[in-house]
């Protein structure tokens, strides 16, 4: 039983060795084979996803972040992306329905993973996600990771302070598997108010890379952030992944009603023009019941302005 047992370990061990380093040149062929995880006809709850249509669930609620400043964080260099590590015990991270996740590290996608088909046409593909992994901290059923995700846009007119504290760095981490201790600050600052009042999709969902594993909880913040297309290619050069294209699994599935959280205050567009016609609607009723009531009064030689017993 055991050598039979070591055999097939050592198979797979074999087998597992062969398929490394992967690559993103072509992830849907290629992975499966070797991580039939990652299979998306075997493993239907894949990511990333293209979110193309939402449903409000009011029984979501907001997201609160809170992330500590870091004197020490580890910066580094993994063979398809550059991560910030934190140390055992960071406390930082969000909690959301009654569940606590905490920090376990970040890193970045050229171009993003997930795709918003919600936006409309030509405007589905960002340019860069941040994704945070985090573990449940609170959880009754074991450990449970969520990926929150940060969709970034570049543009001509700003550059975020912030990327800055890794950009300026990644010189001296430019081998594989290189790392550098560096001190971290207001990784909060970028779940501003405005983040928060345009709320977020979550999704059921795996990880996006080797051996994509599943049981992820995905939430998407809505609003994408803004970096410089400097910023931009300095991370998309780091991260050519070999073929130039970056480092972004393909979309593995579309999502038609993605549960989302929309704070009370903010009203989507489409609640409001909903709410514009039927008041419209309610006034021009009034109003043609009026003249009907009095043209009716009219024809029967009815004074509407007299008391009603004057009337009879
Ligand atoms: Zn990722």
């Amino acid at each position: 039983m055991f050598p039979l047992l070591f055999l097939f370990l050592s198979m797979v061990q074999i087998s597992v060795q062969q398929c490394l380093p992967w690559t993103y040149n072509n992830p849907n062929k290629d992975w499966p084979k070797c991580w039939p995880t990652c299979d998306n006809t075997l493993h239907p709850l894949q990511s990333p996803v293209d979110i193309v249509n939402q449903v409000v669930d009011p029984l979501m609620g907001p997201a609160v972040f809170l992330f500590p400043d870091m004197d020490t964080v580890t910066l580094r260099h993994d063979d398809h992306t550059v991560s910030v590590v934190y140390p055992t015990g960071y406390t930082g991270g969000f909690s959301v329905n009654g569940m606590v996740y905490r920090l376990e590290e970040f890193h970045f996608h050229t171009p993003a993973e997930n795709y918003l088909s919600i936006l409309g046409e030509g405007e589905g593909q960002l340019d860069m996600e941040i994704h945070m992994v985090h573990k449940s901290y609170n959880s009754t059923n074991g450990t449970h990771t969520a990926i929150l995700s940060l969709l970034w846009q570049k543009v001509d007119d700003y550059t975020h302070p912030w990327l800055n504290q890794i950009l300026k760095n990644l010189s001296s981490i430019s081998n594989q598997n290189q790392s550098l201790n560096i001190p971290l600050t207001d990784l909060s600052s970028l779940f501003n108010d405005q983040q928060k009042d345009f709320g977020y999709w979550t999704i059921e969902g795996s990880l996006t890379t080797p051996p994509c594993t599943g049981a992820v909880t995905w939430y998407i913040m809505q609003v994408p952030l803004k970096c410089s297309r400097a910023q931009w290619r300095q991370f998309h050069e780091f991260f050519s992944g070999g073929n130039g294209n970056g480092n972004a699994r393909p979309v593995q599935r579309q999502i038609l009603q993605a549960r989302a959280f929309m704070p009370s205050k903010s009203t989507p567009p489409s609640l409001l023009i909903v709410g514009l016609v039927v008041s419209l609607v309610v006034v021009i009723s009034v109003v043609l019941s009026g003249v009907a009531l009095y043209w009716h009064s009219k024809k029967k030689g009815i004074d509407l302005a007299r008391p009603t017993y004057e009337r009879l």
